[in-house]
């Protein structure tokens, strides 16, 4: 299998490039998902679809066995319409939701093709780390009606030692400003990393100063420590009470007031700062 790929920031020259995946999509598993944002969820869930390989390498990843080692099915484009057809007339879910397909686009474009033909459309949601191509991002947008994007880092070299990911933090801004302006909706998730939280209080202050303190936002405390990160301190333990506090005070302090903010086991549960709680439980890192 050869070809190149240019759809993330890596443009490597061959494919299976990095992230190591082939032509055809790798689906790990798929159905009716309630870990997502509430708007996400609604009543039947959200449709996702966690495509296997993924444009990051995070050494704390919880997704390991699909992400890093590629678990999954190979599809055909006619298997993928059925999945979607499923989780829109079987499931009836409230959304496609597509988790990491940035390797994929090409084929899911083709696989939703005939359901928007017979008019079965869901809204897409396409669930990011951030790590994308604004050419990308224009190419597909019929594929992202809502945006899910993570704001991971703000030190290019925290991103290259957690996530292997050169220039994430010129992608992942320029990705949150492309969806500001062009998707329907657009939800900025911040995972709190242990050691880490000044990086999260910086793209805090980057999206009320660059984007709008108006963005809906889903702050996380659920980082856990997995994978690789077991032997790397200090992302070998829970982020610190104290620390997610730093970045729910910024939060506030800023101004924003739309989205969530999962709940710290000490925290206030009514907590003004944002629009709603979110228990810590919810919210699927992808
Ligand atoms: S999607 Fe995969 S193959 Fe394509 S440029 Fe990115 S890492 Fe390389
Ligand atoms: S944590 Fe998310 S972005 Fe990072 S490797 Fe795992 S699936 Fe990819």
């Amino acid at each position: 299998m050869s070809g190149r790929c240019n759809l993330c920031p890596r443009r490597c020259a061959s494919r299976p490039g990095f992230c190591g995946a082939g032509e055809s999509p790798r689906v790990f598993r798929w159905g009716a998902h309630f870990g997502e944002e509430p708007p996400l969820v609604g009543e039947r869930g959200s449709g996702c679809v966690f495509f296997s390989r993924c444009t990051m390498k995070c050494a704390y990843c919880q997704n390991s066995p699909w992400s890093w080692k590629g678990g999954g099915e190979d599809k055909t484009v006619g298997d993928l319409t059925e999945i979607f057809r499923s989780l829109a007339l079987v499931d009836r879910c409230e959304n496609w939701n597509l988790v990491s397909p940035t390797p994929y686009l090409g084929a899911i474009r083709e696989a939703v093709k005939p359901l928007l033909d017979e008019g079965v459309r869901l809204p897409f949601v396409w669930n990011s780390s951030g790590y994308e191509l604004v050419e990308t991002l224009d190419e597909y947008r019929d594929l992202c009606d809502i945006a899910l994007f993570d704001l991971r880092y703000s030190e290019n070299s925290t991103a290259i030692e957690l996530s292997a990911a050169p220039g994430y933090v010129e992608a992942a801004r320029a990705a949150v400003k492309w969806a500001a302006e062009n998707a329907q909706r657009l939800i900025v998730r911040i995972l709190v990393l242990p050691g880490h939280a000044e990086e999260a209080v910086a793209n805090l202050r980057w999206l009320a100063g660059e984007v709008s303190n108006g963005v809906e936002l889903s702050l996380m405390s659920q980082y856990t420590p997995a994978y690789k990160a077991l032997s790397m301190p200090p992302l070998d333990r829970a982020v610190g009470e104290d620390e997610y506090l730093t970045v729910t005070d910024e939060a506030e302090r800023l101004g924003f007031e739309n989205g969530w903010v999962q709940g710290f086991a000490a925290a206030d549960p009514d907590s003004p700062l944002l629009g709603e709680n979110m228990s810590a439980d919810h919210g699927s890192v992808g």
